[in-house]
């Protein structure tokens, strides 16, 4: 097969890695479907014998889209052992008569230059378990000393701002005028796999299915194609993102690219688990010092930065400011204006379901997201009490709003109408189980969980067996992303295909899981 890819602008390559020749075969095959190219681990197969080329004739044969054949040695992350210069004459021989690249080792350069590799399939790689380059030019200058096709370097980023030794080898093969590939791995180095392509790598790999990754921070070749649409995100695109950490476990790239996605604009949500706020903000976000030359218009800000990035903000709307915390950063020109749409988003489907004015209502916990609650609740002229385990956070809440405040385990005297639980209880991940009895919440009007993953949590099927009204905290999630969404890009969020987007993520999330 001879496909040339030089003039596709992103080249999404799926990683193979499989035990047999004919499961490899099949999922080469599956591969077309969502993949540009596919990578084939040969050091993976197990039923093969590696002196010998002909059953790679037969895993090639027929393929529908353009193969690279790599084989690494254990060291380098290989699942085979096979002697240097057996894989690496299979990596050659095998790309002159069949594969359209091999990607080899650069220190084994030489070895394959003794049998004299196609020039033009041949790919040269550099991989780095520890870390970033310390001299990203450096690196450069070794690898590209040898002739290849395509250069390749993988380094772990042990921090966001170790992306940019990525972005900076790219822009250096730009402006060289050479192909290479540069990769971040690891969840910090997500970006590098998502904007990769836009900054000139000559492809990004992902994996066929979740939880095949073969790699740290690999996304699937799907989130790639369909959520992120890595083939049309260029320079120019608006670039929004969640910070947090850990922050893989979002739902909020899925819905605001779906949203983006369905109103056609040129925009991308990413990922950015993010360690030192400070140096990414030098790095990455203040457009004075920034050193990625990226159009950034927004961010989201989850656990654990929303009260520590409000003093890098230039600018603090009353709402933010009020709560002590920016949950949404809109980046203008080189102003950065802190928001919070945590109390709005909280207040949407409650303000559809009933007035809240002169209710009683508890709210079970005394962190963030109670304290968003709280604000809005009495900002309805509700009559607010708070639950916490640890009754000093609690009396804290009540100094600050002036409410009532109790422990936890006093719950079932309340006698409030509405219960709001804004405690992890029965969030993946965390405590299983409810906060509080099913038997406490008889005669309650409604009960809303501010849990949205699981959507159905033990609470509010507790709600539901007491005859309460059942509000999932999938509401919220969607109601402030669209307040963000409007911020950003000054147009009303479609609120159906972000839910649509958020419950199809929470359900693919539980699968994943209990895989
Ligand atoms: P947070 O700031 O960490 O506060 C959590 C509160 O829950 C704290 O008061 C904590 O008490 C208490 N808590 C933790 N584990 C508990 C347990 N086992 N039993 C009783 N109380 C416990 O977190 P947050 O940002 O407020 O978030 C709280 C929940 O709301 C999370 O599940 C989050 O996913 C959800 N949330 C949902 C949305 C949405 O859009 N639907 C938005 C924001 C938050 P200690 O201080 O004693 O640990």
């Amino acid at each position: 097969m001879s496909v040339d890819l030089t003039n596709q602008r992103a080249r999404l390559c799926a990683v193979i890695a499989e035990p047999t020749v004919e499961s490899a075969r099949a999922a080469l095959n599956r591969a077309a479907a969502v993949a540009d190219l596919a990578e084939l681990r040969l050091d993976s197969l197990v039923d093969v014998d590696f002196a010998s080329l002909d059953w790679l004739g037969r895993l090639l044969e027929g393929r529908q889209i353009p193969a690279i054949i790599t084989c690494r040695s254990v060291e380098e992350g290989g699942l085979n052992q096979v002697e240097d210069p057996r894989r690496i004459r299979l990596l050659v021989e095998g790309a002159k008569r069949w594969a359209d690249y091999c990607d080899i080792e650069a220190r084994h350069y030489q070895l394959a230059a003794a049998l004299r590799p196609e020039p033009s399939k041949l790919i040269l790689s550099h991989h780095d378990f520890g870390g970033a380059p310390a001299n990203p030019s450096e690196l450069y200058g070794a690898i590209t000393q040898f002739p290849a096709a395509v250069h390749k370097v993988s380094f772990l980023a042990r921090s966001i701002t170790d992306s940019l030794a990525a972005f900076d080898l790219l822009e250096r093969a730009r402006d060289k005028g050479r192909q290479l590939i540069a990769v971040a791995m690891g969840s910090a180095g997500v970006i590098t796999r998502i904007l990769g392509p836009a900054w000139g790598s000559f492809l990004t790999y992902g994996s066929l299915e979740a939880g095949r990754e073969s790699a740290p921070g690999q996304l699937t070749c799907r989130e790639l194609k369909d959520s992120y649409r890595v083939h049309s995100i260029t320079r120019e695109t608006s670039i929004a993102g969640v910070i947090g950490n850990p922050v893989m476990h979002s739902a909020s790239p899925a819905m605001h690219n779906a949203a983006f996605a369905a109103l056609g604009i040129d925009w991308a949500y990413l990922p950015f688990e993010v360690d030192d706020l400070g140096a990414f903000f030098d790095a990455l976000v203040y457009p004075a010092s920034r050193r990625l030359d990226w159009n950034l218009r927004g961010m989201s800000v989850t656990i654990p930065h929303k009260t520590a990035v409000v003093p890098l903000m230039d600018e603090v709307s009353d709402s933010a400011r009020a709560m002590g915390a920016v949950n949404t950063v809109v980046v203008d020109g080189s102003r950065l204006e802190g928001h919070n749409t945590d109390m709005a988003g909280a207040m949407v489907p409650l303000d559809r379901l009933i007035d809240l004015t002169g209710r009683t209502c508890a709210v079970l916990g005394a962190g963030g997201a109670a304290r968003a609650v709280i604000a809005g609740l009495l900002e309805r002229g509700a009559v607010v009490e708070v639950y916490a385990r640890d009754v000093s956070k609690a009396f804290a809440l009540r100094d600050l709003f002036g409410i009532e405040a109790n422990r936890l385990s006093d719950f079932e005297s309340s006698s409030s109408q509405v219960v709001i639980n804004a405690t992890p209880v029965g969030m993946r991940g965390h405590e299983s189980g409810s906060p509080v009895p099913a038997t406490a919440l008889r005669d309650r009007s409604l009960v809303y969980e501010l849990v949205y993953n699981p959507i159905e949590t033990e609470l509010l099927r507790d709600a539901r067996r007491m005859g309460c009204r059942a509000l999932s905290g999938i509401e919220m999630l969607v109601a402030q992303a669209a307040l963000q969404f409007k911020l950003w890009t000054g147009l009303d969020a479609p609120i159906e295909v972000m839910q649509d987007a958020a419950q199809k993520w929470i359900s693919e999330e539980s699968k994943s899981a209990s895989t």
